[in-house]
């Protein structure tokens, strides 16, 4: 199989494209299929960071852990996306959110009508996991103990 597939195809209907571990993420997919949101740390620096990487993107050192977010997040920026992606319903949120711990990673905000007046910036949000194929993918929802900031 040539290196750049990285999609599943179950059947012939659209799927939603399912991520592939590789070494340097599969601790991350470990704790989305265990429940948990895991981001690499330097340990060097103490900043956590994401994506993950072997070395620190702020000092390059490459003394690396990873540690277990709280899995809370705001809304940091978004796009409504009218355009479906094979296998999503449209309209899509893919949104940056910006974690407890510091990092911003892409995602996409489930759980909500896709309408701008539901998602303020700054909106609390709660990871939780979506099944796509065999992988959990972390995906975020809003946390209604939380509210808007
Ligand atoms: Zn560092």
């Amino acid at each position: 199989m040539p290196a750049h597939d990285t999609t599943t195809r179950e059947d012939d209907a659209p799927q939603r494209f399912v991520p592939r571990a590789t070494p340097e993420t599969q601790p991350y997919w470990d704790g989305a299929a265990a429940g948990e949101l895991r981001v690499t740390s330097c340990r060097a620096c103490d900043r956590p960071f994401f994506y993950p990487r072997s070395s620190c993107p702020r000092c390059g050192s490459s003394d690396i852990t990873w540690i277990t977010c709280s899995g809370r997040a705001t809304l940091y920026s978004y796009v409504i996306s009218a355009r479906p992606a094979p296998g999503f319903d449209a309209p899509t949120v893919i949104a940056v959110v910006e974690l407890e711990e510091g990092p911003r990673m892409m995602t996409n905000v489930v759980g909500v009508e896709p309408e701008p007046e539901n998602l303020p910036l700054d909106l609390a949000l709660r990871v939780t996991f979506e099944q796509r194929g065999d992988m959990a993918v972390p995906v975020f929802t809003p946390d209604a103990e939380r509210g808007v900031r």
